[in-house]
Order: C-alpha cells, then structure tokens, then sequence
C-alpha cells in the first residue's frame, strides 16, 4: 500500500496522520465498517513499523535534545534529576529510544510530561511508568486515556489505557516545575488539537515544545472528537508566537523536529488564509464536495499539502470548524 509506505518512510510520522490519510483517501469508497477495518489495520502496521525505526537523535542547546522517528517528536532533559521526557512515542519503539538516551546521559528516567492523549504521543507511557517515570499532564489527557475514545476522523475506536499507562498527576490551567537546572513552564491551550492539549517551555534553554498545535511544513490535523477546532488551533498558534522570538527553537508534534519562530509564523498565516477563504465558501451556502472542488487551500498545497493530511482532508478539518 503506497501511501503506508510513504508515510512510514518519512520521519516524524505515524499514526495521526496515516490513518487520517488513508480515510481521506478511501473516505468515499468504503463502507463505515470496512473503513474501521482498515484503519485497525493500521495501527497493527504502524506498531510494526515503529519496531523497524531507527531513533533520530537532534541535539538542542544546554541538556534538551529531540528524539524522532517514534510517533510525535520527543524532547529529553537529561541531569542529576532524572530523565524528563516529553511524550512517550510508540511502545514498539522502546529498545531504540533506551538505546538513544544511554547514549545522552545515564540518568534515571524520572518524568514523563504527555503534551496531550493521542497514540501516537502516548502509546509509550506504560513502559516508561516501568522504568520509573512519573506521568504529569492535564486533566483532559488523562480523563481520555481512562476511557475508550472515538476519533470520529479516523473511523477508529481506541479502548481504555491500563493504569499504569494514565497520568498520576494532573493539572489544569499552569504547571512550573525545575528539573536539572531548567525552568520548565507547562501550560494548557483553550481547545485546539484536541481539548487537553499543553505546551511544555524550556525556560533557560529558550525552546518551545508546541504538541500538536503545531506541524512543521504541513497540513495538520485537528481532532474535533476530543474537543479540538481551527479557531483554538489559531490561537494556540497566536500564543505560541507571543512567547518566542527568532532566538528561540521550536519543537513542533509532527514534521522537521528543529523549527523557529520564523516557520510558526509561515505556518500561522496558513492557517489563518485557509480559515478565511473556507469560511466564505461555507458563508455562501456552499457544500463540503463544492468547497473542496474550489480548492481554498491552492496558494499553500505545494507546500503544506505534500503529506498525509491532504488537502481535500485539511479544507474538511476546517469546514467542520467554521
Ligand atoms: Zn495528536
């Protein structure tokens, strides 16, 4: 299957975005029930590939690196505190990501902050909890990650986690903690990605972890089943441009895992652009299938559009917003 392969080739990807990809694809194709087959199908493969992907290691500035090539891109802060994890990755993955963190440092793993509840963030939390992580994040993530959870997007039902993989502490407006020497400020979006969506500040260092308000380079996507939306998705971006500035390094959830403020600017005024432009077609009394042939998203798909939310597939997310 062509477009697993792609996807599974390129870095940073996973789960989010195939199986949102291959819906899109096959939106108008298949069946509800044959649609959810596929998708479960998916998910097998996805763990079966992130069990093949080797780790990327992007070293940052004082003791923060990037993990990538497990799911969303991860940040570690290593030092004499233990391991801080940001998101946890595929579980398939934890050979390579233990390989990659002795090779940084020989650190416990102490922490593990989950930017927010999707698979492809937090998959992981169960072996990280054995290691010895303690798992902080807000109160919706782990109000999702207690229950089973549809993605109406996807076709796809998620069960229950088990215990050890939901958050012991949560929190829910601001969280400031100081681990190895670094001021790290958490702090959670109005809904936007999903409803308990976070980002994690690295004070001294100066970066920024977004989650998945931001995708670096393309098209992201945004679940409305667990209380996201484009208008948060903007403003998420309007509050992580109003914290940075051009010396500061961006993590984005998904794409080139070493970004700038320079790039979440470009990134916000497609957003922006693309909102408007779909919000007039839908104003007019247009219909999805004629917004999607008038392509809102044209002046911005050779860039954004190259990847698995296509851009029919990102002008639906922001039709069902407006
Ligand atoms: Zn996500």
């Amino acid at each position: 299957m062509s477009i697993l392969e792609n996807t599974v080739s390129r870095r940073g990807f996973c789960l989010c975005c195939i199986a949102a990809t291959y819906l899109a694809a096959s939106r108008f194709s298949l069946g509800p029930r044959s649609a959810y087959a596929a998708a479960r199908n998916i998910v097998d493969k996805i763990r079966d590939a992130a069990a093949n992907t080797s780790i990327t290691i992007h070293k940052l500035r004082r003791n923060v690196s990037i993990l990538e090539g497990s799911g969303g891109n991860i940040a570690v802060l290593t030092g004499q505190d233990g391991k801080v994890f940001i998101d946890a990755g595929i579980t398939a993955s934890r050979p390579r990501i233990l390989e990659a963190v002795n090779s940084l440092s020989k650190d416990p793993i102490r922490h593990l902050i989950n930017t927010h509840w999707h698979f492809d963030h937090a998959d992981g939390n169960q072996w990280l909890t054995s290691e010895g992580a303690a798992i902080l994040a807000h109160e919706n993530t782990q109000k999702h990650l207690l229950t089973a959870q549809r993605v109406e997007d996807w076709d796809f039902n998620f069960p229950a986690s088990p215990l050890p993989a939901i958050p012991s502490d949560v929190f829910s407006s601001e969280r400031a903690l100081k681990l190895n020497g670094d001021t790290l400020a958490l702090k959670h979006y109005d809904p936007a990605h999903t409803d308990g969506d976070i980002s994690v500040t690295f004070g001294e260092a100066d970066i920024l972890h977004t989650g998945d308000t931001y995708w670096n380079g393309i098209y992201p996507f945004i679940d409305y089943s667990t209380g996201g939306n484009i208008q948060g998705m903007i403003k998420a971006t309007e509050a992580n441009l109003a914290v940075t500035t051009d010396s500061s390094i961006v993590i984005p959830g998904h794409g080139n895992p070493v970004s700038n403020r320079a790039e979440l600017q470009a990134y916000y005024d497609m957003l922006v652009a693309i909102h408007e432009n779909v919000s007039k077609l839908k104003q007019q009394g247009r219909s999805l299938d004629e917004i999607v042939v008038a392509r809102p998203t044209a002046d911005y798909d050779a860039k954004w559009g190259q990847f698995v939310i296509t851009p029919a597939f990102f002008t639906k997310l922001v039709y069902e917003g407006v």
